[in-house]
């Protein structure tokens, strides 16, 4: 039996942004500005977003035993997110070193820290939990065996998963096929589709770039994966799937093009997060795949208004 309830197993950050003129090259000091410590993480983002977009949610994750820990939790639980499956580990709390130079280039470092501590014997704990989920949301920062072990707990269930695969990792191919949506940007498509494929460990790939959006939607359905939510970025998103659920205005199987909004664009930081938040919160409530992605645009749009990830997430 599912409940109405999103349950994210994944990643909780520290985000410390930094700006710099320029990124420094191997062996040269700089002076940057900035400095500020902010909760983020993929996990955390997608369980804070999808809060905010009206979802009752439970987070599996895990922090350090530091002060950087309060950070992480710190919005989440003022948005009455259930942290009670979230472990408290020895060592540092996950951190992400965000440097923008003023051409607007980034350069990121993340050090796993705590999340590295959601394998499979961790999501195993919360097996209950994962039983009465309506809708599991995955991303990629935490290990392999802790994110297949949390999609087939699910499944088991009856439950739902929206599997984004960010950063690329090689999974189980009948986890990234029963992923219902695989919500992906153009290049997580292409490594994606590489690794159904049998090319490779699409871990890294400079494709997708340059091959057309709706050739790779179809690819990655003609590659067995259930449904896909296709992002990109000003350019909206592109939602295939099977049989798109009662009340969607699409037929069969036909790709549904959703524009995205039309806003004065202040910072995209974490729009990606924002949107698959939003996303698992209208499917939970019973929304169809297509009517949820216009929801999540739409969500994701106002958060391009305002600076920061989680810090931009409309209530
Ligand atoms: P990131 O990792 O930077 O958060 P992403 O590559 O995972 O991004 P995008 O495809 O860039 O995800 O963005 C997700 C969604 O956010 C888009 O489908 C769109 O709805 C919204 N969005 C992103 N950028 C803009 C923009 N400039 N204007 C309006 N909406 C946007």
């Amino acid at each position: 039996m599912s409940d109405e309830i999103v349950v994210v197993v994944g990643s909780l950050n520290v985000d410390l942004a930094l700006t710099v003129d320029r990124h420094p090259s191997p062996g040269e000091t700089l002076i940057a500005g900035g400095g500020g410590r902010s909760p983020g993480g993929k996990g955390a983002n997608q369980a804070l977003a999808a809060s905010r977009a009206g979802a009752a949610v439970h987070m599996v994750g895990a922090v350090g035993d530091d002060p950087d820990a309060e950070v992480a939790l710190g919005l989440l639980r003022e948005d009455s997110v259930d942290l009670s499956a979230v472990a408290v580990v020895p060592g540092p709390t996950g951190l992400a070193v965000v440097t923008v130079a003023a051409d607007g280039e980034n350069a990121i470092l993340v050090v796993p820290g705590a999340n590295a501590a959601v394998d499979a014997a961790a999501v195993d704990r919360y097996a209950d939990l994962l039983a009465r989920t309506a809708v599991l949301v995955l991303q990629g920062e935490i290990p392999r065996e802790g994110i297949e072990a949390a999609a087939r707990a699910a499944r088991a269930a009856g439950g739902r998963v929206v599997l984004n695969p960010a950063p690329v990792l090689t999974l189980d191919p009948a986890v990234m096929r029963a992923a219902d949506p695989l919500v992906v940007n153009e290049h997580e498509a292409a490594a994606v589709l590489e690794q159904l494929q049998g090319a490779g460990t699409g871990a890294t790939t400079d494709a997708g770039g340059d091959r057309d959006p709706q050739e790779l939607v179809a690819a990655l359905r003609d590659a067995g994966v259930r449904s896909v939510v296709l992002t990109l970025g000003a350019r909206g998103a592109i939602v295939a799937g099977p049989a798109l659920d009662a009340g969607d205005r699409t037929e069969v199987d036909e790709p549904a093009v959703i524009p995205a909004a039309q806003v004065e664009v202040v910072d995209t930081t974490g729009a990606g997060d924002a949107f698959i938040g939003a996303l698992a919160a209208h499917l939970a409530a019973g929304e169809g795949l297509v009517r949820a992605a216009e929801r999540a645009t739409a969500f994701a749009g106002r958060s391009v208004t305002a600076r920061g990830a989680q810090s931009s997430y409309p209530r």
